[in-house]
């Protein structure tokens, strides 16, 4: 998969070098591009912002460095990865799920809009909108100064997806928010050696071998979490399909 990212801080993308987005590069899983936007600008203080239409405070991201930016990056595709998505981190966004991060793994380029300021020009998205797939994504509701972290944030997720890149690729099957059964449960609780620490031992089922108690267990662990943290989460749950999946452990 490629991944192009055009920032005013590229420097804010370094953390793309390390853990699991590292690796992934560093095995060819993953090539990533970070792109300064104000190589794309051309008077001698690097101007990308400017004053809001309409007045207001806060300042507005120019659209002809974005516009240059973005047909660079798109020039430079190789013919298998056809177009990108482009994805534009704003909060006024529709919200990045796990079931987003699961679609956009899907696909060949992304190409990410990390803004400052009060986001970019509009006309910058109307412009590409009318040839690429532009998905305007949020990471939660509350704003941040900037797109470099949504973007971090959205990379890690997408990217942890990919096959080759857990040691596991069964590992985020079980995670909160996968698809499957227990979609809309939160994982519960897990726990690793010692069996005992200051005191506290294992929950007595995890000792037991027996596959389809343990399942039952998990479960209603995750039951238990999402009632407390997501009481929103269970609104959804199906409690056949949760039923089969105790049947099929
Ligand atoms: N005026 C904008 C609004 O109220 O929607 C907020 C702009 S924010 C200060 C600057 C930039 O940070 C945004 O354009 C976006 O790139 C990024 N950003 C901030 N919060 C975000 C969030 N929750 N999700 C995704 N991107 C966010």
């Amino acid at each position: 998969m490629r991944l192009d990212v055009v920032s005013i801080f590229p420097e804010y993308l370094e953390p793309l070098n390390v853990s699991l987005v590292g690796k992934a590069r560093s095995r060819g899983v993953l090539d990533v591009r970070v792109h300064d936007l104000r190589d794309w600008t051309h008077d001698r203080h690097h101007t990308v912002d400017d004053t809001p239409y309409g007045g207001g405070p806060g300042m507005v991201m120019k659209p002809e460095p974005w516009g240059e930016a973005l047909d660079h990056v798109l020039a430079s595709g190789e013919p298998e990865h056809g177009r990108p998505v482009l994805v534009v981190p704003t909060p006024s966004g529709r919200p990045f799920t796990q079931e987003l991060a699961v679609e956009l793994s899907d696909e060949p380029w992304l190409v990410f809009t990390p803004a400052r300021y009060e986001g970019i020009d509009r006309r910058v998205i109307e412009e590409y909108g009318e040839r690429l797939d532009v998905r305007e994504v949020s990471i939660g509701d509350y704003v941040l100064a900037g797109g470099e972290a949504p973007v971090l944030v959205m990379v890690e997720a997408i990217a942890r997806l990919l096959p080759g890149v857990l040691g596991n690729a069964a590992s985020h099957q079980d995670d909160s928010f996968a698809p499957g059964a227990m979609a809309d449960l939160l994982e519960g609780p897990v726990y690793t050696k010692p069996p005992e620490w200051r005191g506290r031992g294992i929950p007595e089922v995890l000792l037991s071998g027996h596959h389809g108690r343990i399942a039952r267990w998990r479960r209603d662990q995750a039951f238990a979490r999402t009632t407390d943290h997501r009481p929103d989460l269970i609104e959804r749950c199906d409690p056949d399909t949760l039923d089969k999946h105790d049947r099929a452990a």
